[in-house]
């Protein structure tokens, strides 16, 4: 099938095929959102107005049996930081599209008027239906009336009911095999969506199969690759603990944000941990693999149990049960796994949600350590779009300004993740330079500072941290073009034979000769193309900084602060 985009126009609810221009033809994933975006958004444009727009690309190696290899990207304009924004997420979305034979779907414009609507997308093209029944439904709501009412084999990527009320944490969710949630979460781009009235998309691939340029040399590379996946010890521990298995170990870094980062360790860190939240799950018959979509060989995911034995919640990851855990002090795993499964029922990022709701208990609003009035928050007020639920679902930022806190751990009005970059100072580089305000997984440094990965770069001294953001923001950058998950990092990093299986798998697919270089290519060519897009929506080096208490209050065991200059910091942009 050949590959096309799908623009969809919702001024006047029309759409349009087209063949894939020749300088998009490289591209998937991050790198064609990004691509798109910078060449079709007005950079100064309002991030809900009828100028942005939505862009939705599965990965080069999607749709193919390649492991790990099912991650969609959605990109635009952020709501929540004014750049330029790409958030990926499992679930089948980027395998049926890829399927689809759709590079690409764009959507553009606004309806006049308060009808919502939905898109069906088939490799025929894209039907526009106006949509009732799931709105103002919670997303699990929504999914079970859409199965039912969907024929055949459905991909559903929705905007929840905080997409509908366009707070800017809401995210995109797309459904899992299992009808559980995985989140393209961070930068408010389910509030786009919602601005553009599009309810919810549908993926029907029909019979359509991704074509396979060397069909023998994909299946020797593919084999390649998922062995070196499996055989590392970093991913195998994810398979037994989930992402969650770093609870302990940056608590023992002394670099676990704590009560809204005033503290780099918490007492309640065993009760959160990966190890405890395994024995819960095998004790109350959860499952502790699990994983986003066929064809993952890692398997982080995993399903959590109530006390009395019912699916609480799945793909309950390190950074949500940190952010509802060690940030508000919550040490009840089943309180932070019922805020999750509500997160996850309204469509709201549980990282911008949570690390807002820390700074709202600094302000007085709750008590640090109330998970029980947390949980009524999030359904009480955020569900029902309450002026204090609204306050905090526009983020972390958002509470701050209301409440006067200065503590505000954000940048460029992100909320900081789960590693503090004081006690950590790779992650502080990454949070400060990366072209979507601070996010972990833009260049996962945690791999090389604490785990040992691709390498040893001591976390608490400034040494070589400038360099290892660099490079793995490039090499993070020409990942999220794959369609790979990013925990097939750890192997890349380490196992010499399984970056050169992956450029093999690409070569293959696409019967073309890349090699190594092309790909560090890629990654520059797609940062500085974000970059560009900053510039010319009003952002400098200025917004490329931490807020201030992180050079000013010391952090708690090692008493240290973030202590990069500005022109260290600069320097990141040498390349
Ligand atoms: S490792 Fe985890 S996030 Fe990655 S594809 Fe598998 S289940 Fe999804």
């Amino acid at each position: 099938m050949t590959d096309k985009i799908i623009r969809v126009n919702m001024t006047d609810l029309t759409s349009t095929i087209e063949d894939v221009p020749e300088a998009w033809a490289g591209h998937g994933g991050r790198g064609l959102t990004s691509t798109i975006v910078a060449a079709e958004v007005e950079p100064t444009c309002h991030p809900l107005g009828p100028k942005n727009k939505i862009v939705i690309a599965p990965g080069l190696l999607s749709g193919t049996v390649a492991a790990n290899s099912g991650r969609l990207s959605i990109g635009g304009k952020s709501p929540l930081t004014g750049t330029i924004k790409e958030a990926n997420a499992g679930g089948t979305g980027a395998q049926f599209m890829a399927k689809a034979g759709v590079k690409a779907l764009i959507i553009e414009g606004m309806p006049e008027g308060d009808a919502w609507y939905s898109l069906a997308v088939t490799p025929e093209g894209v039907t526009i239906s106006e949509e009732t029944e799931t709105l103002g439904k919670g997303n699990f709501e929504a999914i079970e009336i859409l199965e039912k009412r969907l024929e055949g084999k459905q991909a559903i990527i929705l905007t929840g009911p905080a997409g509908e009320m366009k707070m800017a944490a809401a995210n995109v969710s797309v459904k899992d095999p299992n009808g559980g949630i995985r989140s393209s979460g961070r930068g408010g781009l389910g509030a786009v969506l919602g601005s553009k009235r599009v309810k919810f998309i549908s993926i029907n691939p029909k019979d359509g199969k991704v074509a396979i340029a060397r069909p023998e040399d994909f299946k020797k590379a593919n084999k390649e690759f998922a062995k070196a996946l499996a055989a590392h010890p970093v991913t195998q521990a994810l398979g037994q603990y989930g992402t969650n298995v770093l609870v302990n170990i940056i608590n023992e870094s002394g670099g676990l944000p704590t009560k809204n980062f005033t503290q780099g360790q918490f007492a309640g860190h065993d009760a959160i941990s990966g190890e405890t939240m395994a024995d819960t799950i095998t004790e109350r018959g959860g499952k502790v693999k699990h994983n986003c979509h066929p064809g993952c060989v890692i398997q982080c995911s995993q399903v959590y149990n109530d006390a009395e034995g019912n699916k609480l919640t799945s793909g309950f990851e390190y950074e949500s049960i940190w952010a509802m855990g060690a940030d508000c002090c919550v040490d009840n795993l089943d309180h932070i796994a019922e805020a999750d499964r509500i997160m996850d029922d309204l469509g709201i990022d549980s990282i911008e949600t949570s690390v807002a709701m820390a700074v709202a208990m600094e302000a007085g609003v709750l008590e640090f350590g109330d998970g029980e009035e947390a949980c009524r928050i999030l359904r009480e007020e955020i569900g029902k779009g309450t002026p204090l639920g609204r306050i905090i679902g526009n983020g972390t930022g958002s509470v701050g300004a209301t409440f006067g806190i200065t503590r505000v751990p954000t940048v460029k009005n992100q909320g900081i993740p789960a590693y503090d970059p004081r006690a950590i100072k790779g992650i502080g580089i990454t949070y400060a330079t990366s072209t979507q305000g601070a996010d972990h997984t833009m260049g996962y440094t945690i791999a090389t500072n604490i785990l040992n990965v691709g390498g040893q770069v001591d976390p608490l001294t400034k040494e070589g941290q400038v360099e290892l953001s660099r490079n793995l923001q490039i090499a993070t950058a020409a990942i999220d073009s794959t369609g790979m998950c990013l925990f097939i990092a750890f192997a890349a990093l380490d196992d010499e034979k399984c970056l050169p299986a992956l450029i093999d798998l690409i070569n293959a697919r696409f019967d073309i000769n890349l090699n190594g270089d092309d790909v560090v290519n890629l990654g520059k060519y797609i940062l500085k193309t974000e970059r560009e897009f900053n510039t010319r929506a009003g952002f400098t080096s200025v917004d490329d900084r931490l807020p201030e208490f992180f050079y000013n209050e010391s952090l708690p065991p090692h008493n240290v602060v973030f202590d990069f200059t500005d022109k260290e910091i600069d320097s990141f942009w040498n390349f």
